[in-house]
């Protein structure tokens, strides 16, 4: 399915929000929930203005793929009280996330955080050529990963951990520290 990809910053914070919606939704007014302060944004979809090379480039700051191959996984950490706003933008085969620290265990996406419940290579993140797809699964962490507020099942043999295929606005919450999902 196409989709329209653009940023926009949000009325009430200010701080910059990946909006992505459907093709033909261009022009019309939406509703957004804004990442960072969660109050409701109500914005325009921009109309397209060059789709030649097969990009919807909007009139606004950020263009956006439609189409594409390969897909793109963003991360955008939700600021708390005590971690800072981070993103991470994917296109990796394979990666851990968790807890960025001082020791040589160093998740590929390192999150900056207090948040001593989030282990330090707490998930593992895949993505899947065939279907275009991105998954997680729990890598044995001690205090699970969770997506919209659902526990991943794990078991002694963690390969066989429960595999969760991400889907666009999903939420997954390592410790106490939650992370939007956003396809590109
Ligand atoms: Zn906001």
């Amino acid at each position: 399915m196409k989709k329209v990809i653009f940023k926009e910053n949000c009325s009430f914070c200010n701080k910059e929000n990946t909006i992505v919606t459907t093709e033909g939704s261009e022009g019309k007014s939406i509703k957004n929930k804004c990442f960072h302060c969660k109050k409701m944004m109500f914005l325009t979809v921009p109309v397209a203005n060059d789709t030649s090379n097969g990009n919807a480039v909007t009139n606004k700051t950020k263009v956006g793929s439609v189409n594409q191959t390969e897909k793109k996984l963003s991360l955008l950490v939700l600021a708390s009280e005590n971690n800072k706003e981070q993103h991470f933008e994917i296109s990796q085969p394979f990666l851990t996330i968790g807890r960025k620290n001082n020791t040589t265990i160093q998740p590929d996406i390192a999150i900056e955080t207090e948040d001593t419940m989030m282990s330090r290579a707490h998930a593992l993140i895949k993505r899947n050529d065939k279907n275009n797809t991105f998954s997680i699964q729990d890598n044995g962490s001690l205090n699970h990963t969770f997506i919209n507020e659902e526990k991943l099942k794990t078991f002694e043999d963690k390969s066989r951990n429960e595999i969760i295929v991400l889907q666009n606005n999903d939420k997954i919450r390592l410790g106490r520290t939650i992370i939007q999902v956003t396809i590109l």
